[in-house]
């Protein structure tokens, strides 16, 4: 089991420009950060991948259902197993003091004694702890276990035939103490774990590693195009970490697919691919076929005169599913994923975090829409702090953040139905009571364990005074206003965000990369649609009262979104677990919108 963190709050709301050296925001590059040990004792017997077919299919479901009927004793036998493994590291004997005898207490005792005397911490409290690991220190300071990679991480891949991946690698680089840092994807599909998930699988993903470890994306993107051409009547799944890369992928394949067709048909390589191992890896794949070339090329001819609708299908006829996270983030991209998959079932991947994975989706034909995640209580031991929005808050309880109020964290045989918490992580791998940064709402229970749907990242994306607005808020908001856009021949490639101070009332500014032509009365709709859409209390009374002025839609040229999907990339973020920052404060960022900029919309809606 490969776990790790990263600088989460740097990250992902791309507050900062990226760090020169541990990379990025946007996707997993991570500032420094996570830790991975390389030889944990296990959390209770796990299912192996040496018992064949059905066998294993048997026991991993039995293991299963027996976790889930005891998933509040199992996580209380969690925790005390990472106690008993790293109670003597520096950083929980400066919460539980160096006495503590494990032995002595019963697990429910020790629980107790965990969640009263260890606080509640994010990732500013373990970084200096990290930092030290990183710098060389080998004393024992989150896990007794001598850490000896440092990995953000990973998402176990599900068995099938042979699968079209686009997943891709990220720079690794040494730290100053030796260590090996990467994105934990790019451990993973670096690792013999992965080797041999394909091999007892039976299934195996089209590129070979070069490919997948290249170092320019657009290059890995063409030879995984090209090999899932190649092998089209054997890929029986489609399937990336999350839906963003696949539809990236389909994009480029739109305008490449000429030249994918002329190196098939020859057996050779476009001269744009220029890193000299992937050439031999690709070359060593790939024969000369003409008929499948010619074929290919018909089929686009027809697929380029319905806009690519039903994509996937025609072109890889044998594939059964398409295999990604769609949720949360995601979101935005299924109605192109869906125009290029038709009825080809989506299948969410499971919730998961570089920390720790979470929850596994046990309804694989649910819709996106609908999916949960079961949680696995041996995983990590897990906490919920339950979140009430403001208006709901009952002004007896303790602490209030800028978005939400909350209560004291549950432990998980505690959570209700139709309420939604804070995920926190007690792991294996050294984080102690580690606020994840992720809202989720239980929406059921698989025995003792709770279904989880995923609502948001919690951190509050817009804000210019008394309006709170958070990630899934500005989802719903340009969902609501995109859909005017669809009634023409446009549509949405991707979308940021920022809350413009500088000018005087304050403002949102939407910025909007659109395919297609569309009139200015539909932008100008849209842009009223969006401002009004907006349903936070404090928006709605500071627009009436004009101390927050109109929303701002400015249209970018074709192309900006890739920029700065680029711009990460070249700053160390790994293409895998790329999600576009959907608000920003970033200068480097904003000046690429900026100067992209070719038509500005100002909303009516509050006269
Ligand atoms: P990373 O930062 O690359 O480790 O990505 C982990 C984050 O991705 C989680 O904390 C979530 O915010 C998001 N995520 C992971 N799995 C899912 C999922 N199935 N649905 C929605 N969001 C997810």
């Amino acid at each position: 089991m490969k776990v790790g963190f990263e600088g989460r709050e740097r990250k992902r709301e791309s507050d900062q420009a990226p760090k020169p050296i541990f990379g990025e925001d946007g996707g997993g590059g991570g500032a420094i950060v996570a830790a991975m040990i390389t030889t944990p004792k296990l959390p209770d017997r796990q299912p192996t991948m040496t018992v064949e077919g059905a066998a294993a299919d048997q026991e991993i479901i039995s293991w299963f259902e027996g976790l889930a009927e005891n998933a509040g004793m199992v996580q209380t036998q969690t925790l005390r197993r990472i106690i008993e493994l790293n109670h003597r590291t520096e950083y929980l004997q400066k919460w539980l003091g160096r006495d503590l005898r494990v032995q002595d207490l019963d697990p429910a005792a020790l629980e107790s004694l965990f969640s009263s005397s260890v606080p509640l911490a994010s990732h500013a409290d373990h970084e200096p702890y990290i930092q030290r690991i990183a710098d060389g220190d080998t004393s024992p300071l989150l896990t007794q276990e001598p850490i000896t990679m440092l990995s953000l991480r990973v998402f176990p891949v599900r068995a099938g035939g042979r699968i079209l991946e686009f997943i891709y690698s990220s720079k690794q680089f040494q730290t100053k103490g030796g260590l090996t840092v990467g994105t934990a994807t790019t451990h993973y599909f670096a690792s013999e774990e992965f080797k041999t998930k394909q091999k007892s699988t039976k299934s195996f993903t089209c590129s070979p590693y070069e490919v997948i470890a290249g170092e320019d994306y657009k290059q890995s993107t063409y030879c995984h195009l090209l090999l899932g051409l190649a092998f089209s009547d054997q890929v029986e799944i489609i399937a990336s970490t999350f839906a963003y890369s696949i539809v990236q992928a389909f994009i480029a394949f739109e305008e490449l697919w000429e030249e994918l067709c002329e190196d098939l048909r020859e057996g050779t390589l476009s001269t744009k691919l220029t890193s000299p191992e992937m050439r031999r890896a690709v070359m060593d794949c790939l024969t000369p076929n003409a008929s499948l070339a010619s074929k290919i090329e018909k089929k686009c001819r027809q697929l380029e005169e319905s806009n690519w609708s039903n994509l996937i299908p025609n072109l890889w006829p044998n594939a059964k599913y398409i295999y990604s996270i769609m949720t949360g983030s995601m979101q935005p991209y299924l109605k192109k994923l869906r125009h290029y998959a038709g009825d080809l079932a989506l299948v969410c991947a499971d919730y998961g975090s570089t920390e720790s994975w979470i929850g596994v989706n046990l309804e694989p034909s649910d819709a996106p829409e609908r999916v949960t995640f079961t949680v696995i209580p041996t995983f990590s031991y897990f906490e919920f702090i339950p979140l009430y929005t403001r208006k709901e808050r009952d002004h007896s309880t303790s602490a209030v953040t800028d978005d939400f109020a909350e209560r004291e964290p549950l432990p998980l045989s505690q959570v209700k139905v139709g309420q939604q918490y804070e995920v926190v992580l007690t792991t294996f791998t050294g984080l102690y009571r580690y606020r994840l940064g992720d809202v989720v709402e239980v929406a059921g229970f698989y025995k003792g364990a709770p279904k989880l749907t995923f609502i948001c990242r919690r951190k509050l994306i817009l804000t210019v005074n008394i309006d709170k607005n958070t990630e899934r808020d500005l989802q719903i908001v340009v969902e609501k206003g995109s859909r005017l856009l669809r009634q023409t021949r446009a549509e949405l490639v991707d979308f940021t965000s920022h809350a413009d101070l500088a000018v005087h009332p304050g403002h949102y500014v939407i910025f909007w990369e659109v395919k297609g032509e569309a009139e200015d009365s539909v932008l100008n709709a849209c842009s009223r649609e969006m401002d009004a859409a907006f349903a936070d209390r404090g928006y709605v009374v500071s627009r009436k009262t004009g101390s927050i002025g109109p929303l701002e839609l400015r249209i970018v040229e074709s192309g900006t979104f890739r920029r700065i999907l680029e711009y990460y990339i070249d700053h160390g973020a790994a293409m895998s677990q790329f999600k576009t920052p959907r608000c920003t404060t970033n200068q480097v960022l904003l000046g690429i919108l900026d100067r992209c900029t070719v038509r500005r919309f100002r909303s009516t809606a509050y006269g």
